[in-house]
This record gives C-alpha cells, structure tokens and sequence, in this order.
C-alpha cells in the first residue's frame, strides 16, 4: 500500500485493496454483501410505511406476530427462513416468504450490476447497487401500500447530484455531461450538471404525464410519488435515460394491465357462467377494467431505471 491511499482516503484504499483480490471472488464478495442487505431491506420495507417504527428503531428485528426480538441465528438471511420452514421460533406464526424473496432478489440484483460493470470499477458498482437496493424497498412497498417511501424517492434525488460529483463515471458517454463539462473529457461539474438536469427532467416529465392525465380523466391517475421517484432514476441516468426509463414503464406497465384485466375477466365469466347470471360481457369486462387498472406504477419504473442504468450507456454506444 502506498502512503496515499492508507491514511488520507479510506475508501480509495478499501477500493484499491478489494482490487487485489480475483474478479470471481470479487463477484461472490458482492454477492454475499447482497444478501445481508437484503435482510436489511426487508426490515426497511416493513418500517417505513408503518407509523411509529423507523429504519434504525427498534434496533432488533422482531416478529410482528409476538413481538418477541429475533436472536442473531434467526436472523441470517435465507438460511434462518429455511431452517425454521417459514415459521417463526417462538410463535409459530408464518413468515411471508417476501422475505427469502428480497433477500435473494437482492443478491441477484448485486451480482448482476457488479458483473455488468466489471469488478475494477468498484465505485461505480457501489452507486448502483445502492441504487437498486433503493428501487427493491421502492417496488415492494408500492405494491403492498400503494406508495413510495420519501426516504428512497426524496433521498434518491438528493443522493443522485452527490454520486454524480463523486462518481462522474455515471454519466460516460453523455452526450450533454461531456459538453458540460469544462475540458474535452467528462468531469466532476459536467457529471453534476447532467444529473440535475436529469432530475429535473424526471420529476417534471412525469409531473406533467400527470397533470394532464388528471385533466382528462378527471380523477388522479398517478401519485406525486411516482412523480418523485423519475426525478430521483433521472438524476442517475440523465435526462435522455429518465424518457427511457418512463417509455420502459410505460410499456411494461400497459402489459401487465392488459394481463390483469383479462385475468380478472376470465375470472368474472367463469363465476357469472357458474352462477347462471344473466351478466354480459360487456358487464363484465367494465367491472375487470374497473379493478384491473388499480396497479402500482412504482415497480415498473423500478425496473425501467435498473435497465436504465446498467445498459443506457451501452445502448447510446450503439445508436
Ligand atoms: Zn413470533
């Protein structure tokens, strides 16, 4: 080690250390750091909605069943679940299998981007990875709360100008950081620049998809905190990422729409054909569009900017 990197910059010196080690060990070390987010993710998804607990407090995790505080060998990611079969020690009560899910849905996810990005580029690999982790706790609480944490859409469009200064990287091959920046290559300011600029972009497209939305059908058809959450995927991807970020959501929003009004259909026909009720079709498809369109947008733009973020650049390459 050099005397540089040991006293004045830690983290340079944990980066240059972690370089040492083989690319395959690398890539199961992210792994395995995953994996005990994830746990700590779950315990974030089950927090923040609910009034009266926070990320931090209580300190231990407890089951929400008997409200007993888990000991650390019940709290090991996807083994404990398996060893105690989905079922609380004390208690017996079930534990969703939600939480093996995010546990190994997070370690997928850190493995992937560190993969993706290549292990020497180590600092780039730890904004997205925490980018994900907050678009894991995003997508899951949308989908059971029809909502989205400030903590991650808020603190993700804070974070995003930071990460953007530290780690201009994020926006390589930006046409608009690039003629920002001051010199012929990227820096710090350009980077910065294109990812306000991108927030801006994300929060105010969508804002105004909102807007009007609401002026033609004149009821809300999508929540500020979706709103939020484009601004905070535009300040990692830039302005011309968010647009694609929304076109992906967008799309495989309308998707799974269409699937779910006609399972709902198929449901309603079946019970209407069942009971012998005299409903039509055309009854019954406006009650499964009725019930079908109540879906989370969250999740979908959640997994538009974690595509967004990994293959935009590439994708920009190849245009
Ligand atoms: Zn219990």
């Amino acid at each position: 080690m050099t005397a540089m990197c040991s006293g004045a910059f830690p983290i340079a010196a944990a980066g240059a250390q972690i370089g040492e080690i083989a690319p395959a060990l690398q890539l199961v070390w992210w792994t395995v750091i995953g994996l005990f987010v994830g746990s700590f993710l779950n315990a974030a998804i089950y927090r923040l909605p609910r009034e009266g607990l926070t990320v931090t407090r209580p300190v231990r995790s407890i089951c929400p069943s008997c409200k007993k505080s888990l000991a650390w060998h019940e709290n090991i990611p996807l083994v404990s679940w398996l060893v105690q079969r989905g079922r609380c020690r004390g208690c017996r009560a079930p534990i969703s299998w939600r939480y093996p899910l995010v546990e190994s849905l997070t370690a997928a996810a850190w493995l992937w981007i560190a993969y993706e990005t290549g292990v020497e580029h180590w600092d780039l690999i730890a904004v997205r990875v925490l980018v994900l982790s907050g678009l894991i706790v995003a997508t899951f609480v949308d989908f059971e709360f029809f909502e989205i944490p400030d903590e991650v859409s808020i603190g993700g469009m804070l974070l995003a100008p930071v990460a953007s200064f530290l780690v201009p990287a994020l926006h390589e091959h930006s046409w608009l950081a690039l003629e920002l920046s001051q010199g012929a290559e990227l820096d710090r300011t350009g980077a910065l620049l294109a990812s306000l600029i991108g927030v801006a972009t994300g929060y105010g497209g969508l804002w105004t998809v909102a807007f009007l939305a609401e002026r033609a059908y004149g009821k809300e058809a999508m929540g500020l905190g979706d709103v939020k959450l484009l601004g905070a995927a535009g300040g990692f991807v830039g302005p011309l990422g968010a647009l694609v970020v929304l076109v992906i959501a967008s799309f495989v929003g309308a998707l799974v729409g269409v699937a779910n009004i006609g399972r709902l259909l198929c449901f309603l026909r079946r019970r209407a054909a069942s009971r012998r009720s005299a409903r039509g079709w055309s009854d019954s498809l406006r009650a499964a569009r009725c019930a079908g369109q109540m879906l989370p947008f969250g999740p979908y733009l959640a997994l538009g900017t974690a595509l967004a973020l990994v293959y935009w650049n590439h994708l920009r390459e190849w245009f």
